[in-house]
């Protein structure tokens, strides 16, 4: 089987500041000669990403994806992972070129489970489990009313774990202390409550949130420091009773295995559109290994969704699959098999061929942007 082509579609408005909304998407699709097509998502900025994978080929490694894709064994994820890591390597490593490949990775594994007419949890090593709890994502409101019945609506949508972003909203401790305090007033004391803080601290002020929020039963503790600031993760998991998590931003291997080799949280963020898959198992048996646990980072479409869901099915010690919490009609209109929670909570592993999803390319073509 060979790969014969690979095709970029930016869903929704082309602004590249707003991904949480109906824009700022971007799908790939790749195709092979005997008619199995599979489909990946990116998170970045999607002109960038469009861009690096339709580049061309320059030169010697810094070429744009696709150029070096056409022609191959889709079915060979190793192969290719390392061909387009090497094809990129003076614009890419740890950034945007890495996303690019992440998305097409998605595409690959997609193919290479169509391909044995197995899912890709199986491909994966066998599902450990064949759902998953999972927690929704909101961000907080203007006001703490309209905090509340963010939160309030998403009990009622059957969650029983929920997560807000982002503290700090300004004006110092006493108004984070009563949004996380309306927060869980809000949800009651049987929900898992999640905080996210945008990565705004430097680890004193975060150990003193942590003892601030310490009455409100708070599940987990996201991403207070900047992304690079390893040794306060560590010393933050050290001497805060929170769980501490973290790892959104990080694309590698290599930036990622900084926070599980310092011990620096408790569960590991692993955000496929950017890792890939590929790469992603053996990222996540090194943090088990040290009794991290992992958990997926996802905000935007299915195909991201359908990937994680998988992955988590595979990998030994997770803790829960986050969901997206807010309205997106590119996301409710592309797939015709979404995972979606149940009335628990819970979300089943897909266990169609490949991705498990089936994407509706007539509702793509609608909703993407011309070039
Ligand atoms: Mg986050």
């Amino acid at each position: 089987m060979r790969i014969t082509d690979v095709t970029t579609f930016i869903l929704g408005a082309r602004d590249a500041r707003s991904v949480s909304a109906s824009d700022g998407h971007l799908l790939v699709k790749v195709e092979t000669d005997d008619g199995l097509t599979g489909w990946g998502e990116a998170f970045t900025a999607p002109a960038i990403i469009q861009m690096i994978i339709e580049a061309g080929y320059a030169r010697e490694r810094r070429s744009g994806l696709k150029a070096l894709l056409v022609g191959e064994d889709p079915l060979d994820t190793d192969a290719l992972w390392h061909r387009m890591a090497e094809g990129t390597l003076m614009l890419g490593r740890d950034g945007v070129a890495m996303h690019a490949m992440a998305a097409i990775d998605l595409a690959l594994w997609d193919i290479k489970g169509k391909a044995a007419g197995q899912p890709v949890h199986a491909l994966l090593g066998g599902a450990r489990r064949d759902r998953v709890a999972c927690y929704a994502t909101h961000t907080l409101g203007d006001t703490l009313d309209e905090t509340v019945g963010h939160a309030k609506a998403l009990v009622e949508r059957g969650f029983r774990a929920v997560k807000f972003g982002w503290l700090p909203k300004g004006n110092g401790a006493d108004e984070d202390e009563a949004v996380v305090r309306a927060l869980r007033q809000a949800v009651g004391p049987d929900i898992k409550l999640l905080i996210d803080c945008g990565m705004y601290w430097d680890v004193d002020t975060a150990l003193e949130r942590t003892r601030r929020f310490a009455p409100y039963d708070i599940y987990w503790f996201e991403e207070s420091l900047r992304a690079y600031d390893v040794q306060g993760y560590a010393r933050l998991r050290r001497e805060s009773d929170l769980k501490i998590t973290a790892g959104e931003m990080a694309a590698t291997a290599g930036e990622l295995g900084r926070l599980v080799d310092a011990d620096a949280v408790d569960v590991l963020q692993i955000e496929l559109t950017q890792t890939g898959l590929t790469p992603a198992m053996a990222i996540a048996a090194a943090a088990n290994k040290r009794g991290i646990a992992i958990v997926n980072h996802h905000y935007v479409l299915d195909v991201n969704l359908a990937a994680s869901l998988h992955f988590l099915a595979a990998v030994d010690a997770i803790d829960l699959c986050e969901t997206p919490g807010n309205q997106n009609p590119v996301r409710d209109a592309i797939a015709r098999n979404p995972p979606r929670p149940d009335a628990d909570g819970m979300i089943a592993v897909p266990t169609a061929p490949g991705l498990g999803i089936d994407i509706d390319e007539a509702a793509v073509r609608r909703f993407a942007v011309g070039d």
